[in-house]
């Protein structure tokens, strides 16, 4: 990975205009904020930069607005969350450029912030267009991005803005590119990846580079039936897909000819119907799922042997949970090979890295996130990465 500029190589920003470019997009109920991870996630840089005397002005998008105003989806909704967090008064700009930016900014004392009105509310903004950015760009003498989870997209508020004025990665933006650094980029080996959820369909793309990247790659999940029937293994009613039997067949050679072990379930908890502790649930190998049964979680001697190749490595990356957590007992195998790479993180003979939405919640559910090395809340930026994509965000800080 090239090198990018972080906050210790800003200088002094005093009385300096930074453009800082955050996640806001929270989860709202009621238009009240449910859930204030993200404002946490900002407030380090938020704080270095408003410290260090610089007029702080928060650049962020919120839903989809589709390129124009809607009262709805106003930034202005999570400022008191904002303010909550920070502990202080926080400005409302109803615009991102322009006259009433420039007012705000001669207003606003050294060490104070504000936050623009959502991004996505100019139509240049996911057109990522030069004009646009450089509008932003008029108001301001640095840029931050401290947003990974949006660094898949190219818009003007990620990377437009990164080319019109010194731009550096903020607290969260450098710890996000450390840690997936430390577990892809240059990793300690062997490397074990855990993909599983729902879909082979919606990983094909991180299956296919994880293979060249790792030594051992363990299926779970109902992806796992599909390699399963593409192996000849009978699913019974399982969630899978039998249209991509070649693919994952595909994926197999794949794996053979990059010397990654692929380790499939041979053990399997199924049920006849999908529900908590069903009276049908019951624990078989692999070959004996019958006809009316469907696979909902790895099998207790499979998620054994997986504990013992994770010991073997050095260093873990984790997308997706081994079988239908949200239900119980069929969140076992996931919290026990959770509790695993826990341990193994927290004794320091394991580098692990784990991202993706349902995989957090996961690891929440197993009560083991704090203990991971790193647990990444970008969904989409995260597997863009573990698909070995550039992202645009990302490039733009280090060019
Ligand atoms: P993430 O959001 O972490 O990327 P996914 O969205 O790919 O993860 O997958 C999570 C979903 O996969 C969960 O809702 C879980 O219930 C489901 N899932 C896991 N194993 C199975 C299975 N054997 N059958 C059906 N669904 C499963
Ligand atoms: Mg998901």
């Amino acid at each position: 990975m090239a090198r990018f500029k972080t906050l210790d190589d800003a200088g002094d920003v005093a009385g300096k205009v930074a453009l800082v470019r955050v996640d806001l997009n929270l989860p709202m109920d009621g238009g009240q904020v449910t859930d204030n991870t993200r404002i946490r996630a900002a407030e380090p840089t938020i704080r270095y930069l408003s410290d260090k005397g610089a007029k702080v002005l928060l650049l962020a998008h919120f839903g989809r607005p589709k390129g124009q105003r809607s009262s709805t989806q106003s930034l202005s909704m999570v400022l008191d969350a904002v303010e909550d967090v920070l502990g202080k008064e926080v400005m409302f700009v109803p615009e991102v450029a322009g006259d009433v930016v420039a007012q705000s900014v001669g207003i606003l004392g050294n060490g104070d912030v504000a936050i623009l009105e959502n991004t996505r509310f100019w139509p240049g903004e996911e057109a990522n267009d030069p004009d646009f950015a450089k509008a932003i760009a008029a108001n301001g003498d640095l840029y931050v991005n401290d947003a990974f989870s949006a660094a898949h997209r190219a818009h003007a508020s990620t990377e437009g803005l990164a080319h019109l004025l010194p731009a550096y990665a903020g607290r969260a933006m450098q710890a996000e590119l450390e840690a997936l650094e430390k577990a892809l980029g240059n990793p300690a080996k062997p490397v074990a990846a855990v993909v599983g959820g729902a879909k082979v369909s919606s990983k094909l793309d991180v299956l296919t580079h994880l293979v060249t990247k790792v030594d051992h790659l363990i299926i779970g999940g109902g992806m796992a039936n599909t390699f399963l029937a593409a192996r000849g293994v009978d699913v019974g009613k399982s969630l899978c897909e039998h249209d991509l039997a070649q693919t994952a067949e595909n994926i197999l050679a794949e794996a053979d000819k990059a010397g990654c072990t692929v380790h499939l379930p041979y053990d399997v908890v199924v049920a006849k119907e999908f529900a908590a502790n069903p009276a049908s649930l019951r624990t078989c190998n692999m070959h004996e799922v019958a006809e009316d049964e469907m696979i909902l979680d790895v099998g207790p001697q499979a998620v054994e042997a997986l504990a013992d190749v994770l010991k073997t490595c050095r260093t873990l990356v984790w997308n997706g949970p081994l079988g239908a957590f949200e239900t119980v007992p069929f969140d076992k195998a996931t919290v026990a090979l959770a509790k695993t790479a826990a341990a193994l993180s927290k004794e320091g003979s394991l580098v692990s890295v784990a991202g993706g939405g349902d995989t957090v919640a996961a690891l929440n559910h197993a009560g083991v996130a704090q203990d991971f090395t790193y647990v990444s809340a970008a969904g989409g930026a995260f597997l863009e990465w573990m698909e070995g994509k550039e992202l645009p965000g990302v490039v733009a800080l280090e060019a």
